[in-house]
């Protein structure tokens, strides 16, 4: 996919999680403007608010609304103002996720019973809960896509119960591919490279992580949220009508390598 050929005109897309310049999500919503799609935003609290903004409005965007994952009221909320602007939605991103740093320092064993719910719910169980809403905006198909780590399959020092979370959304996706596959509804997995973002510096030792990925993926590089971007592009292109279910790695090759 060459950016920039107006690929992706007339498409409409919700992207969840830009937090900054560097975010996943941003990288994503690049790629996707530059092919043409309309975006809408959200943030999940007011001191976000005023960071996101700008970064929409760079891609033409004004539709920018709150909507914390972990509240069914705020998630509604937001889905009903798209509504009101949108009469479909074509493609949602979902790059969010979330666990208490503090036991991200220690061992998976001594996972707490709240940050494991609390983990489990903001970055997994809220990618079901927004397919749900935004399911029913797609009655002429569409695709949705969340972002998951390689610490899902593998132990990775410090990714701890991130890891549990990542390999029950990578199910998840599974389950919703499979349900909405008859609606011509199409969801996926990403799975980055380490990068470094603001949800990266919780993870202790990340930058051991970045040199090994680069010493050790075949690319012998690491991945950019550009990068990221152009394949998220790709999948919620039509061009892709016929892939979904998938995992697929953004990561030089990393994940083939013993
Ligand atoms: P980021 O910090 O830029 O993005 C994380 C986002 O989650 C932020 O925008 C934050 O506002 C949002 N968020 C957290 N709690 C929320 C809530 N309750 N409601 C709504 N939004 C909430 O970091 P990122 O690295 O771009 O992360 C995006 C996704 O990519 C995450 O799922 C992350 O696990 C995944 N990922 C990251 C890497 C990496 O190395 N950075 C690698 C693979 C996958």
């Amino acid at each position: 996919m060459t950016a920039g050929n107006g690929l992706m005109a007339g498409k409409r897309g919700l992207v969840m999680g830009v937090a900054n310049d560097r975010s996943i999500a941003w990288g994503i919503a690049k790629a996707v403007a530059a092919e043409g799609a309309e975006l809408a935003f959200t943030y999940p609290n007011e001191s976000m608010a005023k960071r996101v903004k700008p970064l929409a409005e760079q891609l033409g965007s004004n539709i920018v609304l709150e909507c914390d994952v972990a509240s069914d009221a705020s998630i509604d909320a937001a889905f009903a103002g798209i509504a009101e602007l949108w009469d479909r939605l074509d493609f949602l991103v979902h790059a969010i996720a979330f666990s208490d740093r503090e036991e991200l320092k220690g061992q998976y064993l001594d996972t707490s019973r709240r940050n494991f719910a609390l983990t489990l719910d903001i970055s997994c169980y809220s990618f079901t809960a927004v397919c749900q809403r935004a399911a029913r905006m797609m009655s002429a198909g569409g695709s949705l896509i969340t972002l998951t780590y390689y610490g899902a399959e593998r132990v990775m020092p410090h990714y701890n119960v991130m890891g549990v979370a990542k390999a029950a959304l990578e199910s998840a996706v599974r389950y919703l591919a499979a349900e909405l596959g008859p609606k011509g509804i199409r969801v996926h997995a990403i799975s980055p490279g380490p990068l470094a973002t603001r949800a990266a510096s919780g993870i202790p030792e990340f930058d051991e992580l970045l040199d090994k990925a680069k010493a050790k993926a075949p690319a012998r590089s690491l991945v950019s949220i550009e990068d990221v971007g152009v394949a998220t592009a790709f999948l919620a292109h039509d061009a892709a009508r016929l892939i979904t279910g998938e995992t697929l790695y953004i990561d030089g090759g990393y994940h083939i390598i013993d």
